[in-house]
């Protein structure tokens, strides 16, 4: 049974260290950010007040997010664990989830961050934008993530190692030798 997180900027390669977490460990990787492009694709009501924030490079508000991890957090398939991929981002998640956790006298086990530089984030990410066309990869708007993260997020990474939880990874490489760092940081976390 793993309960964890994945924390990183924009570009580290959380989504893709996540699915290959997901599938090592056998816990099902759920992304905030693929659940609100999902929901963007689809156009439905969630979808159409997340894109306004999304293309601007804006967090989703905490009200909206937190009942959409709630309700995810709520369905069968994370009985065995899970991996939480972009949430928490904001101190206020933080104590969202602890809420959620605590009705199920659950707790995280791992909360493991992905770290790389700003310059080689800005770079990487330019060049995801144009294989994927993502809306909000374009450099006015990826540097305002990074802000974002640096401001918000770096908060959220300071109270988990306050916990002792936190393990850190240098996401700078190869995406196998990434994984590798991964994979022994999580069974190291887990063995302390
Ligand atoms: P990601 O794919 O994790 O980079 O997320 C893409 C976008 O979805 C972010 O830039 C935010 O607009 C939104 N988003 C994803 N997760 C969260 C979150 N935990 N809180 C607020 N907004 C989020």
């Amino acid at each position: 049974m793993t309960r964890m997180l994945i924390i990183g900027p924009p570009g580290s390669g959380k989504g893709t260290q996540a699915d290959r977490i997901s599938e090592r460990l056998g816990v099902v990787a759920i992304s905030t950010g693929d659940i609100f492009r999902a929901n963007v694709k689809g156009e439905t009501p969630l979808g159409v007040e997340a894109k306004k924030y999304m293309d601007a490079g804006d967090f989703v508000p905490d009200s909206v997010t937190n009942k959409m991890v709630r309700d995810r957090l709520g369905e069968d398939d994370v009985e065995n664990g899970f991996l939480l991929d972009g949430y928490p981002r904001t101190t206020a998640q933080v104590d969202y989830l602890d809420e959620i956790l605590a009705i199920g006298e659950q707790k995280l086990d791992v909360v493991l961050q992905l770290t790389a530089d700003d310059e080689e984030l800005v770079h990487r990410l330019l060049g995801r934008a144009k294989e994927t066309g993502r809306s909000d990869d374009n450099e006015a708007v990826i540097r305002h993530r990074l802000d974002l993260y640096h401001e918000q997020t770096e908060a959220v990474v300071a109270k988990y190692a306050e916990r002792g939880i936190l393990t850190q990874v240098d996401g700078i490489g190869g995406i196998d030798e990434v994984t590798d760092r991964v994979m022994q940081a999580i069974k190291a976390a887990q063995a302390a």
